[in-house]
């Protein structure tokens, strides 16, 4: 069974091998079937098929924010909830 990491947003992960420039902590900036990393050393973009990160990943230097959820906006809130009707 393949293991699905939990990739977030924030994340700083090391790979195995190093970017050219001799960096090898990158932070995770976009998520999504690629995923967009970005060199902490040179500060160089890149994106990369989750499964190849998957591969090159050797650690989690840091960990992102846990993702917040966003399904319960409808709900209470502190919004300012204008009623239009008011008899
Ligand atoms: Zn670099």
């Amino acid at each position: 069974m393949p293991t699905i990491i939990d990739f977030r947003v924030g994340d700083i992960v090391r790979l195995r091998k190093p970017h050219p420039c001799g960096g090898y902590e990158w932070t995770i900036h976009r998520l999504g079937s690629d995923i967009g990393l970005q060199c902490r050393t040179c500060g160089h973009y890149v994106m990369l098929p989750r499964t190849t990160l998957e591969r090159r990943l050797k650690k989690f230097v840091e960990r992102g924010p846990e993702p917040e959820e966003q399904t319960e906006l409808s709900e209470t809130g502190g919004t300012t909830h204008t009623p239009m009707a008011n008899c």
